[in-house]
């Protein structure tokens, strides 16, 4: 149990058929609250946060935080940094002992992005620890700083940043966004499909927040292994401390449960839709 690579889950997820969720966190208790959710359905998990997020729960205080969460764990957590923009915040996290780490190089033209994550492979690999990049660019982005334009990954270039780093995992570029959808999110199942074909790697979906039930589970059909939900957490905690707000009685320590309890839900039936209940051995 405890602290495990994220090639490990997704390579089990691949041979079972199912999705594995990777929560973004931002304090304890969304941790305690992600762990409550996995042990109670005996799922495997990552956790994670993103590089824009280091300024709310920075690495040198959050990440021992996270990763002493994996190691307590009755069931297998990875431990993730969430887009990562700079060799240093990379290293930073391998050095504090996470298990994997993505290299977002994606606004770059192929050639480039590869070279980068080229050079993040070498690194992490010196820690046995595993990458994840992206191929393509989703609409919106991880902090809602700015509204990307949406570009398709190519399945080609799938297959050439695979063929030329041999990385742990790719994320996609098929309709998902970041943060909250403008409209309803329509999918290209044909570029899963064809990048598929090329890659035997686990692919990635962000922006998993407001994607249907429907397409998550045709998304984890088509080998969607690791998605990534972040928004919909931050949004159930945020409901659950204005409830507390409501009430009467004031205490800080109820408010501090009241987080817990929204990650909690959110994540509980975000694992029973990617179907890793269970699955954790
Ligand atoms: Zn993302």
């Amino acid at each position: 149990m405890s602290l495990i690579n994220m090639s490990a889950l997704l390579k089990e997820a691949e041979a079972d058929n199912y999705g594995v969720g990777a929560f973004s966190v931002a304090n304890m208790e969304m941790v305690m609250g992600v762990i409550k959710a996995a042990e109670e359905l005996k799922s495997p998990i990552i956790l994670q946060v993103a590089q824009v997020r280091l300024p709310f729960s920075p690495l040198s205080i959050f990440g021992p935080l996270m990763l002493a969460a994996a190691k307590e764990a009755t069931v297998p957590v990875a431990v993730h940094l969430d887009h990562g923009l700079d060799i240093n915040t990379i290293k930073h996290a391998l050095d504090l002992g996470f298990s994997s780490v993505m290299i977002d190089a994606s606004q770059l033209p192929i050639e480039e992005n590869i070279k980068i994550v080229k050079k993040v492979k070498d690194l992490a690999g010196s820690y046995e620890a595993d990458v994840e990049a992206e191929v393509g660019q989703l609409a919106g982005s991880e902090d809602d700083s700015a509204d990307h334009e949406m570009l398709y990954s190519r399945p080609e270039e799938v297959q050439k940043l695979y063929e030329e780093t041999k990385l742990e995992a790719i994320a996609l570029s098929i309709g998902n966004a970041h943060g909250l959808y403008k409209r309803e999110p329509r999918l290209n199942f044909e570029i899963l499909a064809r990048a598929r074909e090329r890659v035997p790697v686990p692919l990635v979906l962000h922006g998993g927040s407001g994607i249907s039930d429907e397409d998550f589970r045709r998304c984890i059909a088509g080998g969607i292994r690791k998605i990534n939900v972040a928004t919909d957490t931050f949004l159930s905690v945020e409901r659950l401390v204005r409830e507390y707000c409501k009430e009467e009685r004031k205490d800080y320590f109820r408010m501090s449960a009241a987080m817990v309890q929204g990650a909690y839900e959110s994540i509980k039936r975000h694992i029973l839709i990617f179907q890793s209940d269970g699955k954790a051995k």
